[in-house]
């Protein structure tokens, strides 16, 4: 009798441990798509050292090693991802609908971002800085930039830092990407271009006679690994994987490895504080 009336709640137990084992197709968490075997990663396809498109179609960079990792840790072997750009104003938006299942596109972790977006990490720090043209010497740093055009990109920090703390006499120039940007500093369309340190870094080792860092940098950003909102089991995973990859060594390697010839100062991992 006793059994009888429990049957239908052993049922409903049974029935519920098995869907959230299988993972499959209607499992939203990122376990679940991950347990399909194909996860969609959202990254940047034109910073150099950090995530980059090459000409081949390969990505390379030190984000997209963290993705490969923090992929494998979840069971996806690097076939079964799908890339796609991410660019700064994208980002939330591609993580609440569902365009991607996260994103590692030195993506700084903010409480305003948290109200739609929720984050691992953080898997790496850096702060903004100044990048001028090699022959520049004006600009030496933000108290400098009175009466100059500065470009950053829409949906960034560094935007908003430019908007809320020198916007009284300085121009700012808003593009989608930084690569744009410093398409418009090399042809002299802008006097200077700002963002992240290790970004910048990248395009300067890349074209080391015509760029050039300026000054301190002025903020801490604190990248982490974005995703959707409430799916906490995911986050802890991520958050387990970022572990692994800096226990394991590997972290400081792929670090070298991207990072190493940019002429920037490798910090040590941050600790992972988003729980
Ligand atoms: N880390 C900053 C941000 O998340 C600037 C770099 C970027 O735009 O990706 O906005």
């Amino acid at each position: 009798m006793l059994f009888r009336r429990l049957l239908p709640a052993i049922a409903a137990v049974t029935a519920l441990s098995l869907t959230s084992a299988c993972g499959g197709a209607d499992d939203n968490t990122l376990q679940g798509k991950a347990d399909d075997g194909k996860l969609t990663i959202g990254i940047r396809f034109d910073q150099p050292g950090l995530g980059q498109r090459r000409l081949d179609g390969k990505v390379v960079g030190f984000d997209v090693e963290v993705a490969k990792y923090v992929a494998g840790k979840l069971g996806v072997p690097e076939s079964g991802i799908t890339w796609k750009e991410a660019r700064s104003a994208d980002r939330e938006k591609f993580i609440t609908d569902g365009t991607v299942d996260f994103v590692v596109a030195t993506y700084s972790i903010t409480d305003k971002r948290k109200e739609k977006v929720a984050f691992a990490g953080p898997y790496f720090q850096t702060g903004q800085g100044l990048m001028v043209r090699y022959t520049d010497d004006e600009i030496t740093g933000p108290q400098t930039l009175n009466g100059k055009r500065l470009c950053s990109v829409t949906g960034s920090t560094s935007a908003q830092k430019v908007a809320a703390e020198f916007a009284q006499g300085v121009e700012l120039v808003e593009y989608g990407q930084y690569s744009d940007c410093v398409t418009a500093l090399l042809a002299g369309n802008v006097d200077a271009v700002t963002t992240d340190e290790v970004i910048l870094a990248g395009y300067v080792a890349e074209n080391p006679e015509l760029l050039k860092l300026v000054g301190d940098t002025f903020t801490t950003e604190r990248y982490g690994v974005g995703l959707a909102k409430g799916d906490t089991a995911g986050r802890d995973k991520v958050n387990s994987a970022i572990e692994q990859m800096v226990g394991s060594g590997e972290w400081r390697k792929a670090l070298e490895r991207n990072i190493g010839q940019s002429g920037v100062k490798l910090p040590d991992p941050p600790q992972v504080t988003e729980k």
